[in-house]
């Protein structure tokens, strides 16, 4: 060993004098004693290691706190984290979903601070039902008799096959029974709740004389499946909901519609393809929809169920119902998402309508403005609005794109960055999306980009 390691090693500070320091106590305010006596065990511990193997390491105190405080900042930081999404993809199922507006953050923040009337009558003064609190909004702006909401939709349509079709048919269209992503069949998922699912149809084509010609004294339900994350092109047909309805209660079956997105707003005034709403279902005879909250509807997760009174009060009493509520932050933020509809303000207030609806002009502004800050052209691209929604359907958008040695090891570089930033490659460039980037998070991005080596 070298003189110099000798002195090194013998002059490490010991683990109290740092843990005793103005920054030692610091750390422990911020992450606990025992964490930060361990991680500063750790750092000297490597200190040494390093230094008896002829490393050169840094080993005056600012140097060890640093690495220890980057040390404790990695075991706290959360895996579910803010990240920034570039990629253009409006509705990110893996990153999220729907960012929620501003007001249905507050209402959640509200909710989950404080004691709140969840389960109580305030005009009664004794014990409510969390079932009021969203299911009045949904029918009054669907249309719809009454409505329930659950955890998710897959769970929501779990409830209702359990509720209205256990060891009975339930008969679909072939095309219609799709893997809806994360390796979940709907037909799986279906079968869970004892229903027997009896497909009709080709995989193609499928027509009303298919259903009728399916029912039998043990069917239950007719169900139609948007095909919400693919497209069927060519020699397609499919029955409209207005003759299944015809058909179903000419039969004294019920009709019901897994919409998946549940818009409640037409997506066509974009340029996009008409996304079914919640309202054309309800209007065409569907007994019962159900749709997610965090898709179009741009709320938290949560599957709605909404439809005729007496089948919403037989779900609502079913045991399933209790094991899939929706829980009081749910609630609150699926309100205040519902209210801005009601207030006609949904394409200004919840962020994935106001992406959709963002003028190219603008994102086009924005692109060249980042590209002033950190280089890289505009060029024309497209966004998707993803989610199980408007499969194929795109947006023309403008996007920064930048000429990287090492497209992969960017995107590793920008995935790590802080916060995290998800962005496109497309032919050797990286590309980011203005569309889907929040207001808040634009500087940062910046950051993050000039924090790479390109
Ligand atoms: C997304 C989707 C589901 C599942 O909804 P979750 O809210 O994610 O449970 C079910 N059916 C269709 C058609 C969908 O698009």
């Amino acid at each position: 060993m070298s003189e110099k390691t000798i002195n090194a090693l013998r002059t490490l500070p010991a683990v109290d004098q740092l843990l005793n320091s103005p920054t030692g106590h610091d750390l422990i305010a911020r992450y606990g004693r025992s964490q930060t006596l361990d991680a500063l065990r750790a750092e000297l511990d490597s200190c040494r290691a390093g230094l008896r193997a002829g490393k050169s390491i840094a080993s005056d105190l600012d140097s060890i706190f640093e690495r220890t405080t980057r040390a404790l900042e990695n075991t706290f930081r959360p895996s579910l984290r803010a990240v920034i999404n570039a990629t253009g993809v409006i509705i990110h199922t893996n990153l999220g979903r729907a960012p929620l507006s501003l007001a249905a953050q507050h209402a959640i923040r509200e909710v989950a601070a404080q004691y709140n009337t969840l389960e109580f009558d305030l005009d009664e003064g004794k014990r409510g039902s969390r079932l009021v609190h969203a299911g009045s909004l949904i029918a009054e702006i669907t249309g719809a008799e009454a409505a329930l909401v659950v955890n998710n939709n897959a769970a929501g349509l779990v409830l209702l096959l359990s509720a209205l079709a256990k060891e009975r048919e339930v008969i679909i269209s072939r095309g219609q029974l799709v893997e809806i992503g994360g390796g979940f069949r709907v037909p799986e998922v279906m079968e869970q709740s004892g229903a027997k699912l009896v497909e009709v149809g080709a995989t193609n084509r499928t027509r009303a004389s298919d259903y009728e010609r399916a029912i039998t004294p043990n069917s239950a339900l007719l169900m139609r499946a948007h095909a919400s994350n693919f497209k069927m092109v060519g020699f397609t047909e499919s029955a409209s909901l207005d003759e299944m309805a015809e058909i179903a209660h000419r039969h004294h079956l019920y009709l019901v519609d897994d919409l998946g997105s549940g818009a409640l707003l037409d997506t066509a005034q974009f340029g996009l393809e008409h996304e079914p709403t919640v309202q054309e279902s309800l209007q065409a005879g569907v007994d019962l929809v159900a749709f997610s909250g965090d898709k179009l509807l741009g709320g938290p997760q949560a599957g709605i169920l909404a439809g005729k009174k007496v089948l919403i009060d037989l779900l609502k009493r079913h045991p399933l119902a209790r094991a899939i509520r929706a829980d009081k932050l749910c609630l609150a933020g699926l309100v205040a998402t519902l209210d801005h509809y009601r207030k006609g303000e949904a394409l200004e207030q919840i962020p994935v309508w106001r992406m959709i609806a963002r003028p190219l002009e603008d994102i086009r502004s924005t692109a060249q403005n980042w590209a002033q800050q950190v280089g890289g052209t505009v060029i024309e691209g497209e966004s998707t609005v993803g989610g199980g929604s408007l499969p194929g359907a795109t947006l023309p958008t403008a996007l920064l794109a930048l000429e990287v040695a090492h497209a992969d090891e960017y995107m590793d570089g920008l995935r790590h960055a802080n916060p995290p930033v998800i962005a496109r490659v497309a032919a050797g460039k990286v590309l980011f999306d203005p569309r889907t980037v929040l207001p808040g998070q634009e500087n940062f991005l910046m950051d993050s980009i000039n924090s790479q080596r390109t």
